[in-house]
């Protein structure tokens, strides 16, 4: 019999490719989306799969709302994705990340124990939750220290999972994923702002690219890559939990020089802190700086996962590598910008 999904959060980046991967697979794949003025649909369509997904309205912070998707649509497999994603947004609306970062998983969780405990979910958890890493490289055995709301929120919600599969025997599962990108990242992430941003100044020779925390170091890896992680994770006979990583780390700095590089750019770099500028070898424009307004409260300077168990176990391995999943994004950007598809200018 054909198996039923149901995505949450299918209309950002890994809604997108795990809806096309199910698909794929043979699921018949439910979409559930927040109720909005306009629906995000550009990643769906842009991946081939829109006419292909069933859309049910869902909202993480309205229990019956949950209830009544599950009881209409009885899935084989939940994949909750829905989150408010963003950390830095998290510093501002903590209450908000809580409710539907931590409080709404457990909405769910109790729902599916309610509709039918046989029910599979995966919950999307995040490398955030290492925060102040207590070791190098972070495997499923580190311990956890979340350094925003986000992390705490998803860290809530991850000991949700695990509480559920073994106080109700239930099949739930936790993907530990550390940093995943695509051209189907949202422009305001800050790998998709930097790709984005090069593309165009690449292309008419304006504007500049604000950052944060260049030193950041970030494990990253390729949205498509990791979302056959989630799906591997889902078909095991025993739940358990998987960090899932490229084994890899770069610092932000790291990934501006190599977004730059595939657009034969060089960046000569100078100053200190907030007064470290990126300039245009070529032309000697400045073409990124740093501006504390996006430093944040409580920063996370280093992940590095190690994917050993789900190499093991699931028999996964990132097969984009970092520079190529750079290159990907920025093609995809000097297209965009060439087919006027992104907005002239960042909204923060
Ligand atoms: P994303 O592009 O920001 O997508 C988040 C999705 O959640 C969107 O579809 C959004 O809908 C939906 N959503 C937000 N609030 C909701 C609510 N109250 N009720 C129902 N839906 C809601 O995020 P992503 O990059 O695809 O990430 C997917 C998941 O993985 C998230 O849980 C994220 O925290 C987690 N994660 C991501 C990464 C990464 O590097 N990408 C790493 C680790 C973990 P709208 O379109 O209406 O906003």
């Amino acid at each position: 019999m054909t198996k039923r999904a149901l995505i949450t959060g299918i209309t950002g980046q890994d809604g997108a490719y795990l809806a096309r991967l199910l698909l794929d697979e043979g699921y018949e794949v439910f979409g559930a989306y927040r109720r909005s003025a306009s629906l995000t649909t550009w990643r769906l369509n842009e991946i081939g799969a829109l006419d292909h997904v069933k859309f049910e309205p869902f909202e993480l912070a309205e229990y019956n709302n949950i209830l009544r998707t599950l009881t209409k649509i009885e899935p084989d497999e939940v994949y909750n994705l829905a989150a408010q994603s963003f950390v830095g947004v998290s510093f501002e609306q903590p209450l908000y990340t809580s409710n539907i970062d931590g409080i709404g998983v457990t909405r769910l969780l109790e729902a599916i124990r309610t509709v039918n405990p046989n029910m599979k979910m995966y919950q999307a958890s995040t490398s955030e939750m290492f925060g102040k890493v207590q070791a190098v490289p972070q495997s499923e055995n580190t311990p956890f220290y979340p350094r925003s709301p986000y992390g705490v929120a998803k860290l809530y919600a991850h000991w949700m999972s695990v509480n559920y599969r073994e106080s109700h025997d239930m099949f739930t599962v936790s993907g530990i994923l550390f940093n995943h990108e695509s051209p189907l990242r949202g422009l305001e992430f800050v790998t998709r702002k930097i790709t984005s941003t090069l593309a165009r100044i690449s292309i008419d020779g304006r504007g500049e690219l604000e950052l944060g925390n260049l030193n950041a170091q970030r494990d990253w890896g390729f949205a498509g890559d990791y979302m056959r992680a989630a799906f591997l994770m889902m078909q095991q006979e025993i739940a358990q939990d998987f960090v899932i990583a490229s084994g890899r780390t770069h610092s932000v700095r790291d990934f501006v020089n190599a977004a730059a590089n595939a657009l034969d750019m060089e960046i000569d770099w100078s100053g200190e802190n907030e007064n470290e500028v990126g300039r245009n070898k070529k032309t000697g424009d400045v073409v990124v700086r740093v501006n504390p307004k996006f430093w944040r409260p409580a920063e996370v300077e280093l992940l590095l996962g190690d994917p050993s168990k789900a190499r093991e176990i699931l028999g996964w391995q990132a097969e984009v590598s970092f520079e190529d999943l750079v290159s990907k994004m920025v093609v995809a950007d000097i297209k965009n910008v060439e087919e006027g598809r992104l907005p002239s200018r960042s909204l923060e």
